[in-house]
């Protein structure tokens, strides 16, 4: 049990969050490894929502508010960590929710189908590939990822995602490093942790979602490589100012 006033119990009910969903069986060996990575930009960003971050969370709301077909992607770790939050954003939207695992195997697929019992969620099966991606990591569903405008990914893999961009789908990425292949590849970057960027993504749905010349203005006045150099400044000038 970690008693609430830990300094770290947030970061903790995270990790346990996970361990369980590993242990249960859904969240793979290689997801608690790629946590850990994103644990250590965590540290770097000072584990809260930066401005950038914000600023990307609303153009995102933006493109997923002006989206024909949008569709949130979800794997192990975002089922453990932001279940919830995918099924609330999912509704506001709407937005088909589709299972896509980079380690798929059918166990794993229906433990997550279960985690989402009573939610219209795709993936279990599969009718459609995604081009340029070999064997099960490419597999999806036609009405979902295959067709949408939209793919709203977290914790993804730069192969698929550059794929994704390639079949000319808005990639919207939540993803702590700013220098991952996903991060660069993107055309919507979140430099920040699942568990705050998707509340805020579901805050600006909530403000933008009657005002068009707002959506439009978000997405005008985004710049993705622009606005990663600012993280990445933001990141330098903290760094120099916890210097000794
Ligand atoms: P790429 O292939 O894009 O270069 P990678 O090989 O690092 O990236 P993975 O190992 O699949 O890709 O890791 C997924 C990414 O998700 C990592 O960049 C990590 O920083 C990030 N990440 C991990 N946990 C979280 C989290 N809770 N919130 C946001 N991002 C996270």
């Amino acid at each position: 049990m970690i008693p609430k006033s830990h300094p770290r119990y947030e970061s903790l009910m995270i990790r346990k969050n996970l361990v369980k969903g590993f242990k249960d069986g859904f969240v793979a060996p290689e997801g608690l490894i790629a946590h850990g990575r994103g644990e250590a930009f965590d540290y770097l960003v000072g584990e809260k929502t930066i401005p950038m971050a914000e600023k990307a969370e609303k153009a995102s709301a933006a493109y997923l508010l002006k989206a024909k077909n949008p569709v949130i992607s979800v794997n192990g770790n975002t089922a453990a960590l932001v279940r919830d939050e995918i099924i609330k954003l999912s509704r506001i939207l709407p937005a088909k929710i589709e299972i896509n695992l980079f380690h798929r195997t059918d166990e794993r697929i229906n433990k997550i189908v279960e985690m989402f019992k009573g939610v219209d969620v795709l993936g279990e099966k599969t009718d459609a590939k995604i081009a340029g991606i070999e064997h099960h990591r490419g597999l999806c569903c036609k009405e979902g990822i295959f067709s949408s405008d939209v793919v709203l990914v977290m914790l993804e893999d730069g192969d698929r995602a550059k794929a994704l961009v390639d079949m000319k789908k808005t990639v919207i990425a939540v993803d702590l490093n700013p220098l991952s292949r996903t991060s660069l590849t993107a055309n919507v970057t979140v430099v920040d942790n699942i568990t705050r960027a998707l509340k805020n993504i579901t805050k600006y749905c909530e403000i933008l979602r009657n005002n068009k010349a707002e959506i439009d203005e978000a997405i005008k006045n985004f710049d993705n490589r622009g606005n990663i150099d600012e993280v990445l400044k933001y990141i330098s000038k903290r760094l120099e100012e916890l210097k000794w």
